[in-house]
């Protein structure tokens, strides 16, 4: 290329510079006379840290690795966020506005406002607040397009049997995500692990999403089994708190993070288990644990002992293991396969089951503390609960946990057929009454092509009612008839014969300082016909099993057993205990119970080998 060829003395004009007045504008001039940026300017940012989580999605997404998350102690650490907000070094920002296109919950933003003028580099690393960089509040710049979404907001639809399919079968209605779904819904997930903190048994979500997202089923076995040895269960029933909380829940519907651990297991070959997961049992000592209840709590116990090197043997009292959801849960939710799934593989490590075998009546504790070093109880709260009103001791007024076991019983071909009503009245507004309710329904409709089942509860409303949203859709779908807001006052017999339930409304359920203290207005009153009558008002624990010496050297508070964090049992240290009896409500606090208490049981052996 030519270039002008310069002149010998063109470096000399430009003294001419040094009679002339400079023209840069001074600094002060400019921050009193700002220009108005335009509209979509992409000035600095401002963060709400009321609405933001620290999930730190801005961090991984911005190109230029301008933020940092710095982690505040004054923030709380609750569930649902991280106690971190992010810094944008300016440094290095190119405005992109990427972060702002992809904040979960659209606390950040970008404004109008562009000028910092400054000799101190750090000031530059900015941690936006509400207020602007100056502190003074600017108008909004560049805003993220409401029609266009750097995350996928919708959920992947689930597979379900049809209505009319499921009033008449047991087989299970959920159908699982396939590869494509799964995928893709894993694809929908920014990896922020918000929801592990809410998870009771902390597992670890957002690494067997990534699993999934990368085809690495394997890898997703290993990483569920890291915390949990019940997946198969818990990817169908659990209760699914961790959602709650996701992170893409803020504007949009959270990560269906049950039914991809479901997909995993439901993925992965049943007799690669061993192989795939190979886990290395490393046995510190010689020591017999007794594990009294083979629920959720006692399996999980079982599992992580026995790769501690434990001879484990599980007492059940029942034919199966599995817990009150092996005779409670209805198969159109959990077939019994999925338990099978699971217990074969803590079998495979060498836990015992002895079934049939109730401690208390068959084998007493004292014999097995004779046996064993240390005793885990976790017998759940298995005794059905009746209202004590006029006329609940009728033989058809049952509570939940009998006719949901007979109406299991007969389902699974083990047992005879139970009656079934013309018309069911279920009292109470909880899954269990739900699980009371539509299994109910099934056998009217297999019966006599019809069917009439009644839910009547306290709660005034849908919302107030505890059972899922998802049961209650699906139930009324079916064909379950509610009434919320009535509480029983008798049940009517005429001759002997049940005739139906009288309610009165209920008003209010909770008083003023959240205490469960109905109140009625008692002229307000409707009958319901029923020719059989279910109450799902709870269940109890049957302590009977441990010995009245035991008993009175332990506490145990509105019915539940008082431990320490590792489920050992005040005023016992040889007996530890987990599950309902302990915490409840759910599956996953007895796994995560049964995983602290071979923690702490493991500390007990250790600690009694040294002082030997
Ligand atoms: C109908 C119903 C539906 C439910 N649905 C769900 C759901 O969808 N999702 C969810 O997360 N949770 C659900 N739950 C709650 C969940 O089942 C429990 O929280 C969980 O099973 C508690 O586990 P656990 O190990 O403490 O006790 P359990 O599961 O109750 O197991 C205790 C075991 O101990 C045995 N046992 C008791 N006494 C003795 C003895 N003396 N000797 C030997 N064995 C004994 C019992 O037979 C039982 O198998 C439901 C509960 C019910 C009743
Ligand atoms: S605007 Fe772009 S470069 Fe600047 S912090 Fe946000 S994502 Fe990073
Ligand atoms: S993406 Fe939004 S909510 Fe998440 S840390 Fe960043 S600013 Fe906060
Ligand atoms: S499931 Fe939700 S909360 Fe959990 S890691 Fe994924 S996006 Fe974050």
């Amino acid at each position: 290329m030519n270039t002008p060829e310069k002149s010998f003395f063109a470096p000399a004009r430009a003294w001419k510079y040094l009679t002339k007045k400079p023209v840069t504008v001074p600094m002060e001039d400019i921050l009193i006379t700002p220009r108005e940026a335009s509209d979509r300017y992409r000035g600095f940012h401002i963060n709400d840290w009321e609405k933001c989580i620290g999930c730190g999605t801005c961090s991984k997404i911005c190109p230029t690795d301008a933020i940092t998350m710095i982690e505040f102690e004054e923030l709380p650490d609750v569930e649902g966020s991280k106690p971190e907000r992010p810094s944008i070094d300016y440094g290095r920002c190119s405005f992109c506005g990427l972060c702002v296109d992809i904040c979960t919950t659209g606390s950040l933003q970008m404004t109008k406002e562009y000028l910092h003028i400054s000799k101190d580099p750090n000031t530059f690393f900015f941690i936006p607040t509400e207020e602007g960089i100056h502190g003074i509040k600017k108008p909004l710049g560049y805003v993220r397009d409401e029609d266009s979404d750097l995350l996928d907001l919708e959920r992947e639809e689930m597979e379900i049997d049809p209505p009319e399919i499921r009033k008449t079968s047991f087989i299970e209605m959920v159908k699982g995500f396939s590869k494509e779904q799964a995928v893709r819904e894993a694809s929908r997930c920014v990896g922020c692990s918000i929801c592990e903190k809410t998870c009771p048994a902390h597992m670890n979500i957002a690494d067997y999403i990534k699993d999934i997202y990368d085809d690495d089923l394997q890898t997703g076995l290993k990483d569920l089994y890291k915390t949990n040895p019940l997946p198969a269960v818990c990817g169908r029933m659990c209760t699914h708190k961790c959602e709650t909380v996701c992170t893409i829940g803020h504007r949009g519907e959270p990560i269906a993070i049950r039914w991809l651990k479901r997909y995993i297991v439901d993925n992965v070959p049943q007799d690669k288990y061993p192989e795939i997961l190979d886990q290395e049992v490393i046995k510190k000592a010689n020591a017999k644990v007794a594990i009294v209840g083979a629920g959720p709590a006692g399996l999980s116990a079982a599992y992580f002992l026995s790769l501690m090197g434990y001879e484990i043997t599980v007492y059940e009292e029942k034919n199966r293991p599995g817990g009150v959801l092996n005779y409670g849960g209805p198969s159109y939710r959990l077939p019994d396969t999925a338990f099978e799934q699971d217990v074969n593989y803590i079998k495979s490590l060498g836990v015992k089951i002895i079934t049939n075998t109730k401690v208390g009546k068959d084998i007493t504790l004292e014999e097995l503390k004779a046996k064993n070093d240390v005793i885990f109880v976790s017998t759940g709260f298995n005794k059905g609960r009746k209202l004590p009103i006029e006329g609940s001791d009728h033989e058809k007024v049952f509570d939940s946990l009998t006719i949901l076991e007979e109406m299991k019983n007969y389902v699974r071909g083990e047992g005879p057929k139970p009656y079934i009503p013309k018309s069911l009245v279920v009292i109470g507004g909880g899954n269990v009454a739900m699980d009371v309710a539509r299994s109910m329904l099934r056998l009217q409709n297999l019966e006599y092509k019809k069917s009439e089942v009644h839910v009547l509860s306290l709660e005034r409303n849908f919302d107030e009612m505890p059972a899922d949203e998802d049961e209650i859709v699906e139930g009324k779908e079916e064909g379950v008839i509610f009434h919320p807001g009535w509480g029983p006052v008798k049940v009517i017999v005429e001759n002997g014969e049940l005739k139906g339930v009288l309610f009165r409304k209920c008003l209010e359920v909770f008083d003023e300082n959240g205490r469960f203290n109905p109140k009625y207005d008692e002229s307000n009153t409707i009958t319901v016909n029923a020719d059989m009558v279910v109450m799902t008002v709870g269940q109890a624990p049957d302590y009977s099993y441990l010995p009245e010496e035991i008993q009175k050297n332990m506490k145990i508070e509105r019915g539940r057993i008082k431990t320490n964090e590792y489920g050992q049992v005040e005023g016992v240290p040889w007996l530890f205990a987990g599950g309902d009896i302990v915490h409840g409500p759910d599956i996953i606090h007895g796994v995560a119970d049964g995983h602290k208490a071979a923690q702490g049981i493991d500390q007990y052996i250790m600690d009694k080998q040294l002082s030997k």
